[in-house]
């Protein structure tokens, strides 16, 4: 298949993706850059359902960088307690609260550099920062959903995130980027399942090479 085939095809699929879920999601909720960057830390080895039920608490409390660089560790942790790796990701909030009141005046910066200074951010929670927050594509986030089902539908081969998301970022314009990672992470949830994908049921059986293959 050429280049130009694949693009042709991998569009086709992220049409269809469109049509069939008229709603993504559940994503972390947000209301500014900040939350959105906590939230998306939060989700690390966790549900957004269960990110949503913290966060809706913690927000109230936690309202600005300087917050998170004050928090007490063991109160963090209690507060976060339930989205797992709490140790970790209480220290990574507190570290970039620090981070964004000392090198950034408090604000989340709206670059790739400026993100990935903050502890425990990661090029793939960046990119998700950037588009949703900022309206930048930087890059295409590969997440768990998209490292499994982007193989299995013959879109890359690659073995790590990092160029999975450059192979993927090169298949798609760079306006498609946050659907690209938001349907197949819905489709992922809904259909396309780990053990038991339901291929019967998937818009994308006619044109995806694992279509009934997984056992
Ligand atoms: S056809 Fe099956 S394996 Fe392919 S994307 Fe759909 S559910 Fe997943």
């Amino acid at each position: 298949m050429t280049l130009e085939e694949k693009k042709k095809r991998v569009r086709e699929a992220l049409k269809r993706l469109r049509k069939a879920y008229p709603v993504t999601g559940p994503f972390v909720e947000w209301s500014n850059p900040l939350e959105l960057v906590v939230g998306t830390a939060l989700s690390a080895q966790c549900t957004d359902e269960r990110v949503n039920i913290v966060t809706r608490e913690l927000f109230k409390k936690y309202r600005s960088a300087k917050d998170y660089a004050d928090a007490d560790q063991g109160v963090l942790e209690k507060e976060i307690y339930s989205t797992g790796f709490y140790r970790n990701k209480a220290k990574n909030l507190r570290g970039m609260g620090r981070v964004l009141v000392e090198e950034f005046g408090g604000k989340v910066p709206e670059t790739l550099d400026g993100l990935l200074k903050l502890p425990g951010i990661s090029n793939k929670t960046a990119y998700i920062v950037l588009a949703k927050a900022f309206g930048k594509m930087e890059g295409l986030a590969v997440d768990t959903h998209v490292f499994r089902l982007a193989p299995r539908l013959g879109w890359s081969t690659a073995k790590t995130p990092e160029r999975m998301s450059r192979e993927l970022g090169e298949l798609f314009p760079k306006g498609d980027y946050l659907d690209v990672n938001e349907y197949l992470i819905t489709h992922g949830r809904a259909v396309c399942s780990p053990r038991s994908p339901k291929c019967g049921e998937c818009v994308l059986a006619d044109i995806c090479p694992s279509a009934g293959k997984i056992l």
